[in-house]
C-alpha cells in the first residue's frame, strides 16, 4: 500500500510540479518514486524472508533520499555537481559496501550500519533546510523540515526490528512485529505525503512571491514602478506622521524627452531611462526610495529629511544627470537634463500619498515653467501652489 502511495505521489507530483522541472521537481518526483521501489522490496522481503530484497530496500530508500536532498538544493537553484554526485554516491558505496562485508552471516551490523547512513543522510538533508530557512519562509518548508524528523524516527524500527528477514504476514509472524511494520509503513506514508506536499507548496509560494515581485518592478530600468512607490509612500506617510518627522517626495521629469525621442529614435530614449535610473539609485541613501512612476518621471521618497537636506539632495541629482555625458550606439555624445519638484512636510494621521505627490507635481511644473533644469521646493500644505525656485 504505501508502495502503491509513494508511485501515486511521484506521479501526481509530476503532474502539479511540471513546470518547475528544473527548480528540483524532477529529482523530487525520482525521490518519490525510488521510495516506492523501497517500499516494494520492504513488503516483498516481509513475505518471501529474503535477505538480498531487504539490502535493496534500504539501499532504495538511501538513494531516494539523496534524490530528494538534491531536489532541494536545486530548489535553493545551487548547482555543484561535485557535492550533489556526493551526495548521492557516498550512501549507495558505504550501503554497498556493508552489504559486501556483513550480508548475510551478520545482518544485525549490517542494520545497525546501513541504520546510520540514513541517519547522517537525514541530517544533511535538515542542514540543507536550514540554509534555505532565511530565504523560504512558509508551511511548505516547516512541513518538510518535520518529515525530515519523523524520517528519522521511521528509520530506527526498520533497523532495529530484525536481525535476519521477518517472517512477513503469515500466520506464524508474532503480533507485536506485525504491528511494528504496520506502523513503520503508516510513518513512511505520512512522511512522503507530508514531504511532497510541504514540497509543492514551497514551489508554490516561490512563485508568488516572484509574480508578487515582478508586478512591483519597471522591466525597462529595473526600478519599483508606481504600485511599489504607492505602498511604500503610504507607509513612510504613516511612519513620519507617528513620529512627527518631515518627510519629502521628490518628482523628477525629464527636459525635452519627446523632442529627444522624435530626433534620436525611442531605443536611445530607452537608454536615457536606463541612465537616470541608474544614477538615481547611486545618488541615494539606503533608506530613500527610487521609483518610475510613469514614461520619463521619476519620485525619491525621502524619509526623516528637511527641507533644506531635500533641496541640496535635488540639487545634487540635477547636477549629476546634467554633467553625465550619454554616448549613443551610433557614437553621438549627448547631454540630458531634468526639471525637479519637491514637497517637503510633516504629514498628519491619514494623509493621503495622493496629497504629497501632487504637491511636488506642482513644483515640478512651477520648475519646467521657470526654465527646466532647477529644483522648486514647496513647503506650503498639499492645494496651495507657492514654492521657492532653486536654480
Ligand atoms: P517637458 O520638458 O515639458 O517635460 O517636455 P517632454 O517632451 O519631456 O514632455 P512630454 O510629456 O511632451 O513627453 C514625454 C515623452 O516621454 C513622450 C513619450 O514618448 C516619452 N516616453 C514615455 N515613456 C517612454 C519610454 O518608456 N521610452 C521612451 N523612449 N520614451 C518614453
Ligand atoms: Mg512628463
Ligand atoms: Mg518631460
Amino acid at each position: 500500500m504505501t508502495a502503491l502511495a509513494a508511485f501515486t505521489v511521484s506521479w501526481v507530483m509530476w503532474m502539479l510540479g511540471r513546470q518547475h522541472w528544473r527548480q528540483g521537481i524532477s529529482q523530487a518526483v525520482l525521490s518519490a518514486a525510488l521510495f516506492g521501489v523501497a517500499y516494494l522490496f520492504f513488503a516483498l522481503q516481509s513475505m518471501l524472508a529474503t535477505v538480498e530484497l531487504q539490502v535493496a530496500s534500504k539501499t532504495f530508500i538511501s538513494a531516494a533520499m539523496a534524490a530528494f536532498t538534491v531536489a532541494l538544493q536545486r530548489f535553493r537553484q545551487s548547482t555543484d555537481v561535485t557535492r550533489d554526485s556526493i551526495t548521492v554516491f557516498a550512501p549507495l558505496l558505504g550501503s554497498l559496501a556493508l552489504a559486501v562485508m556483513y550480508v548475510p552471516q551478520d545482518l544485525g551490523t549490517f542494520n545497525r550500519l546501513q541504520t546510520l547512513i540514513t541517519v547522517l543522510q537525514t541530517a544533511y538533508t535538515l542542514i540543507v533546510l536550514l540554509h534555505m530557512r532565511f530565504h523560504t519562509p512558509g508551511v511548505g518548508w516547516t512541513l518538510v523540515t518535520g518529515a525530515a524528523c519523523v524520517q528519522i524516527v521511521s528509520i530506527l524500527p526498520l533497523a532495529f526490528s530484525s536481525h535476519r528477514p521477518s517472517p512477513g504476514f503469515g500466520s506464524e509472524a508474532p503480533v507485536g512485529a506485525l504491528l511494528a511494520m504496520w506502523s513503520v509503513c503508516l510513518m513512511l506514508f505520512l512522511k512522503l505525503m507530508v514531504t511532497s506536499t510541504g514540497f509543492l507548496i514551497m514551489l508554490r509560494d516561490r512563485q508568488v512571491a516572484l509574480e508578487r515581485h515582478r508586478a512591483q518592478i519597471d522591466p525597462l530600468t529595473q526600478l519599483p514602478n508606481r504600485a511599489a512607490l504607492v505602498s511604500d509612500l503610504t507607509r513612510a506617510l504613516d511612519a513620519a506622521a507617528s513620529a512627527g518627522k518631515p518627510l519629502s517626495v521628490m518628482m523628477l521629469d525629464i527636459d525635452h524627452f519627446k523632442g529627444f525621442n522624435d530626433q534620436h529614435g525611442h531605443l536611445a530614449g530607452d537608454q536615457v531611462l536606463r541612465l537616470v535610473a541608474q544614477i538615481l539609485q547611486r545618488q541615494t541613501r539606503g533608506n530613500d526610495f527610487v521609483a518610475r512612476y510613469g514614461g520619463e518621471e521619476f519620485i525619491i521618497v525621502l524619509p526623516d529629511t528637511n527641507a533644506q537636506k531635500a533641496l541640496a539632495m535635488a540639487q545634487r541629482v540635477c547636477r549629476a544627470i546634467r554633467t553625465t555625458q550619454l554616448t549613443l550606439a551610433s557614437g553621438a555624445k549627448l547631454k540630458i537634463t531634468v526639471s525637479a519638484g519637491v514637497h517637503v512636510g510633516v504629514p498628519h494621521t491619514g494623509a493621503s500619498w495622493e496629497s504629497f505627490v501632487a504637491a511636488a507635481d506642482a513644483a515640478m511644473y512651477d520648475a519646467k515653467h521657470s526654465g527646466r533644469d532647477r529644483v522648486v521646493i514647496s513647503t506650503s500644505p498639499p492645494g496651495n501652489r507657492r514654492g521657492m525656485v532653486a536654480a
